[in-house]
């Protein structure tokens, strides 16, 4: 491997558990990835000596806490190239795309309109949109992929008519790996006139993301699979887009005035914040992104490019296995979905983890991917800036020992 990132595994607490007497080998970070001391410790400052909830208080713990927060808006706002005032933070990459579905939705579609989701969508991308549809009458498609499992662009464009109202992709596929050209999708929505929304929640954490190069009109991430804590998440908005959106939930924090029968609404971004929002999990994140930048994120990419390199090739003499993703690595991220012959995924997952080795197996919350590719269940494995080549030794000799135990050697 030429980015050693070795020296990084003594910044997370957990990595030096055992798991049934074995030490862990953490390959799910697609779900969410592990923490580093520095995010542990940004909250615990923030919770132990500057804590009080935000924009409420004259009083100075309520100022540090509110600084503290307008600051990690303003480093998420440094980390994919934007103003601080088009970055809403949210509950996750799910809250984020629920808002655009409601809030930007809801009064742009009717019946008539359709919205172009591809087949190798997360439920969440697929479920919001699905709802918005029954509320408006407005019509689903699904652009297919291509033998290799790559975005059919072909049929995408054949589907792509005036009646094209929102384009939601993924940037990366939480199943494949698969990273659709994004940039090349949203010049083509636009040429019809569609709204552009992208859920990169694979993507942000693994890849340097600029969202003007990308040209959405809306992104949405979370934290939590990027070093930092649950419940916090961004949606990016393009200005006009965020103009032209309704607050998907009212509360606090959200207004400008509440009268007895109506109500105005806070500037952008604060308008789409309504309650206290989860400041200290901001923190966490600001903190996670200062940890990716001390990295750098062509590193970041580079080692899991070479890490999902080396398990391809591992994994491919396996017998019995089957990869379902793209072979060229250049085009895809570090996610691996497989099936053995004669073992189940729950199995091969289940004995993974006497050896201490932590993978997912199931339909990774895109079932109608699931259906498309014939594997109802995969198992996955997915990796970050802790993973080192001797996991994947330990994954591959974990797999022999599976097929072994049921007796498929
Ligand atoms: N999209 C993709 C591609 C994902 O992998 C996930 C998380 N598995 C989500 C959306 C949803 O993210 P969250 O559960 O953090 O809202």
């Amino acid at each position: 491997m030429k980015t050693d990132l070795s020296h990084l595994r003594a910044d997370f607490p957990i990595l030096s558990r055992t798991i049934h007497g074995k030490p862990l080998v953490f390959l799910d970070s697609a779900a969410s990835s592990q923490k580093p001391t520095q995010v542990l410790d940004a909250m615990d400052d923030l919770y132990r000596s500057h804590y009080g909830n935000v924009y409420r208080g004259a009083y100075a713990l309520s100022e540090e806490s509110t600084a503290a927060y307008e600051s990690a808006r303003a480093t998420v706002a440094r980390f994919i190239g934007t103003e601080s005032q088009q970055v809403a933070f949210v509950r996750g990459a799910t809250s984020g795309l629920n808002a655009v579905a409601y809030g930007w939705g809801l009064n742009h579609l009717g019946e008539g309109d359709t919205i172009l989701l591809t087949l190798m969508e997360h439920h969440a991308n697929v479920v919001p949109w699905q709802m918005l549809a029954r509320y408006t009458g407005a019509k689903l498609v699904y652009a297919p992929f291509t033998e290799d499992y790559r975005l059919d662009l072909d049929a995408l464009g054949k589907m792509l008519d005036d009646t094209v109202k929102v384009v939601a992709i993924t940037g990366m596929s939480n199943v494949l790996g698969t990273m659709p050209p994004v940039a090349e999708i949203g010049s083509m929505a636009r040429a019809h006139g569609a709204l552009v929304v992208v859920d990169a929640a694979q993507l942000v954490p693994h890849v340097p993301v600029r969202v003007d190069d990308l040209g959405a009109d809306f992104l949405a991430f979370s934290g939590h699979k990027m070093l930092g804590p649950t419940g916090i998440g961004v949606l990016w908005g393009r200005m006009e887009r965020f103009e032209e959106m309704e607050p998907y939930e009212g509360g606090g924090e959200m207004i400008s005035d509440v009268q007895l029968d109506s109500s105005t609404w806070a500037s952008i971004p604060h308008r789409f914040e309504a309650g206290t929002p989860p400041f200290v999990e901001a923190v966490g994140l600001a903190a996670a992104i200062d940890y990716l930048e001390s990295i750098g994120m062509e590193t970041v990419t580079a080692h899991d490019h070479e890490l999902t390199t080396m398990a391809l090739e591992r994994l491919t003499d396996v017998p019995g296995l089957k990869i379902y993703g793209p072979g060229d690595v250049a085009d895809r991220g570090g996610v691996i979905s497989f099936t053995v012959d004669g073992i189940h995924p729950h199995d091969v997952s289940t004995i993974l983890d006497g050896e201490g080795i932590a993978i997912r197996a199931g339909h990774h919350c895109a079932r109608p991917l699931a259906r498309a590719i014939g594997a109802p269940a995969t198992a996955r494995v997915s990796f970050y800036v802790y993973n080192v080549p001797s996991e994947v030794d330990a994954l591959i000799e974990g797999l022999h020992k599976a097929r072994k135990l049921f007796n498929v050697a």
